[in-house]
């Protein structure tokens, strides 16, 4: 994610009042876990809502969707990939607090943040992430790679046969010879 874009929501008002903010807004570029970077196509929009549940906790509730860019299974083209993610999580208020820290309390997980701007980027990005596909394809008859001179047999055609045949009928047929 862009460090400019500020993905966060206020709960000052809800520390005093009570009651439950809801913030929107959008992510562009990419989304960041660690060392790896997820591209996004296009606008990725989020929507979140704070309900104050006394004595400093809160309950998060949000939604995220997109596209992300990722490579299709056979030809390795970026293909882009819809991406849709809902995520629920009980936080809690420590004053003075730097970071936000899970915890486990009564078999219930409760994420502790000590500032009332509370930073919903790794709830946003860890929902997305995981709502990804493992794989994606560029299109449902792609042909993938050739296994002898790897060219992309979707815009090329090198002659090359298959050594195995391609595919999934490929493979059945392959499977019914053995039989
Ligand atoms: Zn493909
Ligand atoms: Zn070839």
């Amino acid at each position: 994610m862009d460090p400019l874009e500020i993905q966060s929501i206020n709960l000052s008002r809800l520390l005093r009042e009570g009651g439950t903010a809801e913030s929107r807004g959008e992510m562009q570029g990419a989304i960041h876990a660690g060392e790896e970077r997820f591209e996004l196509d296009g606008r990725t929009l989020w929507k979140t809502s704070v309900t104050a549940l006394g004595d400093g906790e809160f309950w998060l509730s949000g939604e995220i969707a997109g596209k992300v860019v990722m490579e299709c299974a056979r030809c390795l083209e970026p293909t882009p990939a819809a991406v849709r993610a809902y995520f629920q999580h009980m936080l809690r208020y420590e004053p003075g607090r730097d970071q936000v820290e899970l915890i486990e309390e009564d078999e219930e997980e409760i994420y502790l943040f000590g500032h009332p701007d509370l930073d919903l980027s790794p709830f946003l990005c860890e929902a997305y992430i995981t709502a990804m596909p493992f794989t994606v394809l560029c299109k449902e008859d792609c042909k993938g790679l050739c296994p002898v001179c790897g060219a992309n047999r979707n815009v090329l055609d090198c002659g090359h046969e298959p050594a195995h045949g391609s595919g999934q009928l490929a493979g059945l047929r392959r499977l019914l010879d053995e039989v």
